[in-house]
């Protein structure tokens, strides 16, 4: 990997959240480094070895700011690759910023957000994907999401486009070899071989990008929509459910037509439940807004639940809802709710429960788990996460399909080999063997500070 334009100078950044803590860390990135740090440490670090840890004091001017531990990492065994020193002070934020102003004085510039994850990649320590997990880690709420992010920071995704790349590189060379010999009128790459090979990456691909809606849905939080007409339950059910589980975040306001949103985790994935206004015909032109809206998400779930009253609604009816929401080709359980209120026995649904009864309650998210978990089965191997990826990954696809509508037209060598490197170059902007100014940026700016 060669990058010409490797920034020299110092750095520093506040690495732990802002405010108050027990400790605080700065870390400080650039050949000057432990120079810098060492002219305001009463320890002499100059020749310490890396990974050593001193206890001292930071002064300036005769001023004692605090007593902290200093981590010294030696270039390149260090996160950015580069000379880095970590201060652990106590977590006042008077002291954190002493320190910051101090080494600003020392013409230690303040880090842009992303820039030690940036050095990292520029030095060579880790691929994009890698220094992207890195992100994903820190931001991930659930131990599914975890899991993911960290498989991507140990390179499992590096892994794979690394397979295929070598695919493509095989298949340009088998397409490159017959061009070499075309004068000769010798056909030396056999055609079905190339299009079982095409067809081979074409399948990984697809599988890779099919596998983006279930990992988006692990980061975020699987969106759950429950759905159903006005009183069928559905609060009810949904604040059954949380009562449960901790709730993690309960956002998206409005009023009581407008959408609830409550997340939370049940062993180890985070679910987001949507609770929408009902759906029925209305002439209110307000709640139209809330059913359109209900529809609108609906089509954004991962899982929809259909819960209705089956004190209140014949079958007929449900059969015409459920043919409505199948219709967007997303898994749906049908519930049916107040069982409690009749004694009927043919009714229609996956589930048949009273949402006020936590046993059925209990019943209804190991369904949702299960359902989950089944749709995941289907993803083997690395899972897609991070919407660049997809996008780099749908480019390939497009070029790849060029290239087999291509054998089959026998279009000339040339032309395929041209849309092969083509592909090649759309993977290799997703580790950033291909990367612009301009991709970088975009890439670390969605970073924190410190990081
Ligand atoms: P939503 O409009 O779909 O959100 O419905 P709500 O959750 O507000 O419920 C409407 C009414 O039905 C409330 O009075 C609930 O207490 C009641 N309800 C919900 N579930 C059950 C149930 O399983 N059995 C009985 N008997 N009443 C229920």
């Amino acid at each position: 990997m060669y990058h010409s334009e490797i920034n020299q100078d110092n750095i520093c950044a506040i690495s732990t959240p802002a405010g108050y803590g027990g400790v605080a860390i700065i870390r400080i990135s650039g050949k000057d480094s432990i120079s810098i740090v060492n002219s305001i440490f009463t320890r002499d670090i100059i020749n310490a070895t890396g990974y050593t840890l001193k206890f001292g004091t930071i002064k300036h001017e005769n001023l004692e700011i605090d007593q902290v531990m200093v981590s010294i990492y030696r270039s390149p065994k260090s996160f950015t690759g580069e000379d880095v020193v970590e201060i652990a002070c106590h977590g006042s934020i008077y002291i954190q910023h002493k320190i910051i102003e101090i080494l600003h004085e020392k013409k230690v510039r303040l880090a842009k957000a992303g820039e030690f994850s940036q050095r990292a990649f520029l030095n060579g320590k880790m691929d994009l994907t890698q220094t992207e997990a890195v992100a994903d880690l820190i931001y991930a709420k659930s131990e599914s999401a975890h899991q993911i992010a960290l498989n991507q920071m140990k390179g499992s995704f590096t892994n794979e486009l690394s397979m295929l790349r070598d695919k493509l590189i095989e298949l340009a060379s088998l397409v490159e070899l017959e061009l070499d010999f075309a004068e000769e009128d010798v056909d030396f790459a056999d055609k079905s071989q190339l299009k079982m090979l095409i067809d081979e990456i074409i399948t990984r691909l697809i599988d890779l990008k099919q596998s983006f809606s279930y990992g988006n849905a692990i980061k975020n939080g699987v969106p759950v929509v429950i759905i159903g007409k006005p009183n069928a339950g559905k609060s009810t059910l949904l604040n059954k459910i949380i009562k449960e589980e901790r709730a993690l975040v309960s956002n998206i306001p409005g009023t009581t037509r407008d959408t609830i949103e409550e997340s939370f985790v049940i062993e180890g994935i985070e679910f987001r439940f949507i609770d929408t206004a009902g759906i029925r015909d209305t002439i209110d032109t307000v709640e139209k807004m809330g059913v359109n809206r209900s529809l609108e998400m609906a089509k954004k779930a991962s899982i929809l639940i259909y819960l209705y009253d089956a004190s209140e609604i014949n079958n007929k009816e449900v059969e015409n809802d459920i043919l409505n929401f199948k219709k967007n080709g997303i898994p749906i359980i049908t519930i049916a709710n107040k069982i409690d209120l009749i004694q009927k026995n043919n009714l229609l649904g996956d589930l048949h429960i009273s949402a006020n009864n936590l046993n059925d309650v209990e019943m209804v998210k190991k369904h949702i788990l299960k359902l989950f978990l089944k749709i995941g089965e289907t993803y083997e191997g690395t899972i897609l996460t991070n919407s660049r990826h997809l996008e780099a990954i749908n480019l390939c696809l497009s070029d790849l399909n060029k290239v087999k509508e291509g054998l089959i037209n026998n279009t000339s060598g040339e032309f395929l080999a041209m849309d092969i490197r083509q592909s090649l170059h759309q993977l290799g902007t997703i580790t950033g063997e291909i990367s612009t100014e301009e991709l970088l940026g975009n890439i670390f700016a969605n970073f924190c500070i410190g990081k």
